[in-house]
């Protein structure tokens, strides 16, 4: 094999729905500490999944277990439907990049590149048309010559992409990769995450705390907190229908509106909150008597409207495309995304409405250790 080809098609149709890692009631105990806490989640042999929390969740670990860096406590994980319980990590056809891209300061690119070939004794011209195809796939092909201390911090992020994508891994585990670099070159290098995964068809697991690189490059977003996965789903269904108010939160900013729930079915429910009864659809887990909360993203509140309530403007801030008002309006702090020129003034009265058909309820329960 000379050349880095795509393992799929992603547009083959097929088996790629048959998954490539299965994780089955999991668990973690580092002595007492709990780390992860039975989680169930399945990857997709050609999909970018990413794996979000905040510090200290869990996220880590599970990448190592994969990876077989630490030993499973309880549960299962499984590729190809085999349990990888006794498979070494040598022997896992799994890859890890780290956050610290973890180079060879001695050698040169092509060096860096070759290690895990030349330890397995390929014939020299193997090695080489494997590296120039590995360079290329990640733009490095013209600075093949350089040493890790020649190269900037994104260039340093490819050669370790390179070394880590060469023999062709099934999975490839990304451990924080970005969080190093600027936010200009971190924007520069998602997008070119995102498109050699899809050039390669290879599954990406990738961990972040950030959620703006999550929605930026998955096709699937595991949300944890604490040991536990709160949601996992496509971004648009994390970000339009949080489970719950934790996921509301921590995803892109909310206004939740604390409130009762006097009747629930069929996915919609009433809510009385400051705005009133509200009618609308609900995340699975609220229930009569629950503690709930009406979830509002900012740009789903509105000036003005049917059913406005009355604030006051508390502060305002250009953020380039949109003005961000704070209001405080029926006993809450509101957020509001407007796109208008100008924003109403600081002091000022205001209606603050809301879009029914973009209002969300969700569970107000507080997660496991919170
Ligand atoms: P971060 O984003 O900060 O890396 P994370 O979500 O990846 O956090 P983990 O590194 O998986 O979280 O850690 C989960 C929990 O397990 C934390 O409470 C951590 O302190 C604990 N932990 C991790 N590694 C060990 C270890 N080797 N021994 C004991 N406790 C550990």
């Amino acid at each position: 094999m000379s050349t880095l080809t795509p393992t799929r098609k992603p547009t083959e149709a097929g088996n790629n729905h048959k998954p490539l890692l299965v994780a089955r009631g999991v668990h973690k105990f580092y002595n007492k500490v709990h780390a992860v806490r039975g989680v169930d989640f399945s990857l997709l042999p050609d999909r970018y999944v990413t794996l979000l929390g905040p510090s200290g969740c869990g996220k880590t670990t599970i990448l190592r277990m994969i990876g077989g860096f630490e030993t499973v406590s309880d549960g299962v994980i499984e590729l190809d439907g085999a349990d990888l319980e006794n498979v070494p990590a040598s022997r896992r056809p799994i890859n890890t990049v780290f956050q610290s891209y973890a180079l060879f300061p001695h050698l040169d690119v092509t060096e860096n590149v070759a290690f895990g070939l030349s330890l397995r004794r390929l014939p020299k011209a193997e090695i080489s048309a494997q590296v120039t195809a590995a360079l290329r796939m990640v733009h490095m092909e013209t600075m093949a010559s350089r040493r890790p201390q020649e190269l900037s911090g994104g260039q340093q992020q490819r050669v370790a992409l390179a070394r880590a994508i060469i023999n062709q891994p099934r999975l490839l585990l990304l451990d924080e990769p970005l969080s190093a670099l600027d936010r200009k070159m971190r924007k520069e290098m998602q997008i070119e995450l995102k498109d050699l995964q899809r050039r390669l068809g290879m599954a990406f697991l990738h961990v972040t705390h950030d959620q703006g690189e999550a929605f930026a490059l998955s096709d699937w977003i595991i949300v944890m907190n604490n040991g536990v996965i709160e949601q996992q789903g496509d971004p648009e269904t994390i970000y339009r229908r949080p489970a719950n108010a934790y996921v509301a939160d921590f995803i892109g900013g909310s206004n939740l509106i604390a409130g009762t729930v006097t009747e629930c079915a069929n996915g919609v429910a009433v809510i009385n909150t400051a705005f009133g009864r509200v009618r609308t659809a609900c995340a699975p887990e609220v229930a009569v008597g629950r503690p709930a909360s009406l979830c509002l993203r900012p740009e789903v509140l509105t000036l003005g409207g049917d059913e406005a309530i009355e604030g006051t403007v508390s502060h305002t801030v250009f953020e380039g495309s949109h003005w961000l008002v704070e209001a405080t309006a029926g006993g809450s702090t509101l957020q509001l995304r407007l796109s208008d020129d100008a924003p109403p003034a600081v002091g000022s009265s205001i209606e603050v409405g809301y879009d029914r058909a973009r209002a969300w309820i969700v569970d107000r329960t507080l997660p496991v250790g919170n």
